[in-house]
């Protein structure tokens, strides 16, 4: 794919005066409108993103003032970022912009302050140009349990985009811009991005600010980037990540510098292959493109390696039941009183508080509400929740003991790839095993990548397939700077979909 398209690409355009951001800004607008059939988008900012857009054009004409577009160092210096147009996932508070959550009970919501995300990719120049679709509160892998309706994904309308982030998968994998922010519960940034063909990065757990992002499961949510390119990504999250005294869980640790650390050679790397992401279950032809991937990497001087996460297969399990657990008790806080949605009609304190919950959630939220209230009750504390504490730690240290042997670990990054729209809709357990791969890492709090790395014959034509590369903790930089290789060495991830041209 032509630069173009890149935050790369566009910011040289910036910089030599091809074109303006109020320019790029208006053209993507139009971009997004004539692509509304995905339905990738939630709300669109166009006043506030064009008064950006002009803060950041006097900038790079020499003549900024506003600190909107500077550098986090507030030098005056351009930011990595000034002028180019990014989108958020609808989890992320945006001030003046409404925050739905992609949920009735927050249909309404606009936040009177930017999440840490937001404010941080603002700092670094960047033009909010809107707000992208998601499963309500980030609960689902298909983009089918939006208030505001599905997704489609650009490769084939017929087929999922993936969830929870899809509409930013899908708003990147149609070229409609060259970023935008997702979030990573269990999977919900790597899977989007394996079934749009894109790069997704889920950073480590505490890299990244969660002040001002809508909670679903607390001790794992994390929010990270879809791009095209570990290039763009290593840009994103090198504005993005940071401490965050306003968040608890935030770490204090030295800056990933990932956009530095692009050169490294593979050379001498050894990538660790679990045999139970290649077991039942794996798609013959996603294992194909997988194993593809891998054998690039080791004539490129990697060192393929067996490693061993026994625990790993109750990783569904275990997920399934913290998960719930925690978002039980964050969306207690939707109670019709505090703010969002509130019932039109009821008789008293109880029945508003039950019919304000009962329409405003969706089905797929109430179903782990009951769950995580369950497993949280008195009577199965021990039996769910205790237990699935202790296999979490059963899980992380099958990473860490893996980690001794190897550098990263690979894999693909989900079963299958895109299925049809309504597949599995009525089948939870199924929807649920999306997140095979994905979700053992953020119980163990551990970075990830998926990048492109083939397509295989689906839906109407081709589909795309993930490689999924898993780091140590806080080892983002390594992560990207195997996949910028990889990326170097083939061209999966410009191939765009169908129809959509590069320019
Ligand atoms: N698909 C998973 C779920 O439904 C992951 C969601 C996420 O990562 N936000 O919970």
């Amino acid at each position: 794919m032509p630069a173009a398209r890149t935050i790369a690409g566009l910011a040289a355009m910036l910089r030599s005066g091809e074109t303006s951001s109020r320019d790029l800004c208006r053209e993507t607008i139009g971009r997004i409108r004539a692509r509304a059939d995905l339905n990738a988008f939630i709300t669109i900012a166009e006043d506030a993103a064009l008064a950006e857009a002009g803060r950041a054009d006097a900038l790079l004409s020499g003549q900024g003032e506003g600190d909107g577009a500077r550098n986090r160092a507030g030098d005056g210096a351009l930011g990595a970022l000034t002028g180019i147009p990014i989108a958020h996932k609808d989890i992320f508070s945006t001030f003046g912009v409404r925050t739905t959550c992609g949920s009735r009970m927050l249909a309404e919501y606009i936040p009177a302050f930017d999440a840490t995300v937001v404010a941080n990719l603002k700092a670094a120049g960047a033009v909010t140009i809107g707000k992208t679709n998601m499963d309500e509160f980030a609960m689902g892998s298909s983009n089918e349990n939006s208030f505001f309706g599905a997704v489609a994904n650009p490769w084939d309308a017929a087929t999922v985009p993936g969830g929870s982030s899809g509409g930013s998968a899908a708003a990147v994998a149609a070229r409609l811009l060259p970023a935008a922010t997702g979030t990573d519960t269990g999977g919900s940034i790597r899977q989007p991005a394996a079934f749009c063909g894109i790069t997704g990065l889920k950073p480590s757990y505490g890299r990244v600010s969660r002040h001002g992002m809508v909670a679903f499961a607390s001790s794992l949510d994390q929010a990270g980037t879809l791009t095209v390119t570990c290039e763009d990504a290593a840009t994103m999250l090198d504005a993005m990540a940071g401490f965050d005294p306003r968040d608890s869980t935030s770490v204090d640790a030295p800056p990933p510098r990932a956009a530095d650390s692009l050169g490294q050679t593979v050379a001498g790397l050894t990538i660790g292959l679990p045999a139970e992401f290649f077991g039942g279950g794996l798609d013959s032809a996603v294992a194909a493109s997988v194993q593809a991937a891998l054998a690039e990497l080791e004539k490129a001087g990697a060192r393929l390696v067996d490693v061993a996460l026994p625990s790993s297969e109750n990783s569904i399990p275990c997920y399934y039941i913290i998960a719930p657990a925690e978002a039980s008790s964050n969306l207690s806080r939707f109670d019709g009183v505090r703010y969002g949605f509130r019932a039109g009609e009821f008789d008293g304190l109880t029945e508003m508080y039950e019919k304000t919950r009962a329409e405003g959630f969706g089905a797929e939220v109430k179903r782990r509400i009951m769950v995580g209230a369950y497993v949280l009750s008195a009577g199965y504390y021990d039996a769910y929740y205790m237990k699935a504490l202790k296999l979490r730690r059963l899980i992380a240290d099958d990473f860490a003991r893996a980690f001794e042997r190897c550098d990263v670990i690979a894999g693909p990054t989900t079963p299958t790839c895109a299925f049809r729209r309504g597949a599995k809709m009525d089948d939870p357990v199924a929807m649920y095993l999306n997140d095979i791969y994905t979700s053992s890492v953020n119980l163990a709090g551990l970075p990830a990548l998926s990048i492109p790395a083939g397509l295989v014959s689906g839906g109407e034509g081709e589909l795309p397939v993930g490689l999924h590369l898993i780091g140590p903790y806080m080892a983002e930089a390594k992560l990207l700077g195997v996949g910028h290789q990889f990326q170097q060495l083939t061209d999966w991830h410009e191939r765009a979909p169908p129809g959509v041209g590069g320019e």
